[in-house]
């Protein structure tokens, strides 16, 4: 899966929204206090659990006496829950989010700042909307979801405060997991949101250990998020995951978790010019997590003398 970008003038409204937000909670330091964008927006949070199928029946049930949509169709969400596995929703009407409270604390706030994101963009109100665990991942095809998923990106990682701390010159993944631990966000949607950001060439991947293959593994599709950032996506749009995948597999060693190995990697721009990038990969324990970075000009190839 791959990361999509926003036509312009809808990020700036997004941003737009955002901006108010944090000047209305008084530009605070980062991380940012869901709880305090909750009570400013007037959002009110409820939890369930999905592996609680007493609690999901009884906030059907009370949210057949709240909500119209709910009143018309109860069954619905009670279905949809269990059916698509529904991670985080927001009910509009009831300025209401909620939220599987079965789900790992770090999830759940992307989860948060997802919905709040819904919460916040005028032309998603007229939704209900649910999401599985797929689209609530910071990647997401459906115009909407790619919408909310800004939304919570710009909120989590604060706008201005975010990009003041990242050098793109100087980049590695020990600013990464400075920047995770500093904004509260998990070191995947980290990785995601500087690459998204920066001006310069980078890639991120998120894949299984590149050297302890598993058994579900599919060669012709190895990463799980393949993140680009906009001049990468122009110089280099015809290197594949499995290119990048490859490159990876070469330098990782086998252990478990933690650095897994690091390299600088030459790639060749769709003009046939050589570049040098720093690649850095790191198992979290769930996934290995890589960053590549342009660093400088690459050695120029030298044509074979025809003389
Ligand atoms: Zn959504």
């Amino acid at each position: 899966m791959r990361n999509t970008f926003l036509k312009e003038r809808t990020a700036r409204d997004i941003d737009g929204q955002v901006a108010k937000i944090l000047q209305g909670l008084g530009n605070p330091d980062p991380p940012i206090r869901l709880e305090d964008v909750r009570d400013l927006l007037s959002l009110d949070l409820r939890y369930f659990s999905s592996t609680d199928d007493g609690l999901i029946r009884e906030l059907a049930h009370n949210m057949r006496v709240a909500g119209k949509q709910i009143l018309l169709r109860p069954t619905l969400l009670l279905d949809a829950i269990k059916t698509f596995k529904l991670a985080a929703l927001y009910l509009p009407d009831r300025k209401r989010i909620m939220i599987d409270s079965s789900m790992p604390p770090i999830k759940q706030r992307w989860g948060y700042g997802h919905e709040i994101g819904h919460s916040i963009i005028p032309w998603h109100n007229n939704y209900m909307l649910g999401d599985d665990q797929q689209t609530l991942t910071p990647a997401c095809h459906e115009q909407l979801e790619s919408e909310a998923n800004y939304a919570a990106a710009r909120i989590l990682f604060m706008q201005g405060k975010f990009e003041s701390g990242v050098s793109a010159s100087s980049l590695n993944f020990s600013q990464v997991k400075a920047l995770s631990k500093a904004f509260g966000n998990s070191m995947t949607t980290t990785l995601w949101r500087v690459v998204d950001f920066l001006d310069i060439p980078a890639i991120g991947v998120i894949s299984g250990h590149p050297k302890r293959i598993l058994e579900d593994f599919d060669p012709a599709n190895p990463c799980k998020y393949f993140i680009r950032s906009k001049p990468f996506c122009v110089q280099f749009d015809h290197l594949s995951e499995t290119d990048l995948f490859a490159i990876i597999s070469g330098y990782c060693k086998y252990s478990k978790k933690g650095p897994l190995g690091s390299e600088e990697v030459e790639l060749i721009d769709r003009n046939g010019k050589r570049h040098v990038f720093l690649f850095e990969t790191f198992h979290n324990s769930y996934d290995a997590l890589t960053l590549g970075v342009y660093r400088r000009p690459g050695t120029f190839a030298i044509s074979p003398c025809t003389h």
